[in-house]
């Protein structure tokens, strides 16, 4: 069971003025934030921090991104009713959920095994019904393809080409990119021709994306 209070309530209403403060401006997606409980995400023990805009450790190494990095994310997506997101990097599943009371249709894709039996558990408590798998999202998810917008939520150090491929026309790619440490936020788009144009959007700093089209690892999924 999921207990949400107004107390919970009250500071996801702070979050989001914290985040209008610091630039955020898409309605949908303020909405968003102001109703998935992103303290069901997190140990019991971080409670109190769930709603300061901060990163927070999930096991595996692997990171809950900061409420500001996922609400900027989002807007870059431009992200309308029923579309078809594929999201590169489940980790907690609070991006996926942001994602889903957005009323898109997400495909979700992580590495590690346990976390995505994790997010799996809260989709279900939260009523969500994201299509998830096990694997290396560097490949993308071609039976599925293509996607009118995918979000990669780990720094790579290019855009993979399956992602490019597998955009729609008039789709949107939101990647992280750079080296292991920092990152620049690069947004692609491909045009109604299948021309693709690159934005640049700041600095931010996330986990590796790992896989065959990213960052070697010898590690196995
Ligand atoms: N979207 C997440 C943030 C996760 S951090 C959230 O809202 O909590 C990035 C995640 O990407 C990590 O869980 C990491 O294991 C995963 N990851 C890294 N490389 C990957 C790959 N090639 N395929 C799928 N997931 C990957």
């Amino acid at each position: 069971m999921i207990i949400d209070d107004y107390k919970h309530k009250g500071l996801r209403k702070k979050l989001v003025k914290e985040l209008q403060g610091k630039g955020i401006y898409d309605q949908a997606v303020l909405d968003s934030i102001l109703n998935v409980p992103r303290h069901i995400f997190l140990d019991t023990a971080f409670l109190e921090q769930a709603y300061t805009d901060k990163a927070f450790q999930i096991g595996e190494g692997q990171t809950i991104s900061q409420p500001y990095t996922v609400a900027f994310q989002t807007q870059l997506l431009e992200i309308k009713k029923g579309e078809k997101v594929l999201e590169i990097g489940t980790g907690s599943g609070y991006q996926a959920s942001v994602l889903c009371y957005m009323e898109t249709k997400l495909y979700s894709i992580e590495r590690i095994k346990s976390l995505s039996k994790n997010a799996s558990l809260i989709f279900q408590k939260l009523g969500y019904k994201p299509e998830l798998m096990v694997g290396d999202g560097s490949l993308g998810w071609k039976v599925h393809s293509p996607f009118q917008k995918i979000i990669v939520t780990a720094g790579a150090p290019l855009a993979p080409e399956p992602l490019l491929e597998q955009l729609d026309l008039g789709g949107i790619l939101v990647i992280p990119i750079g080296d292991q440490k920092v990152q620049t936020m690069v947004r692609y788009k491909k045009d109604l021709t299948g021309k693709i144009t690159k934005e640049e959007h700041g600095i931010f700093k996330f986990v590796p994306l790992l896989g065959e089209k990213a960052w070697k690892t010898t590690q196995k999924i």
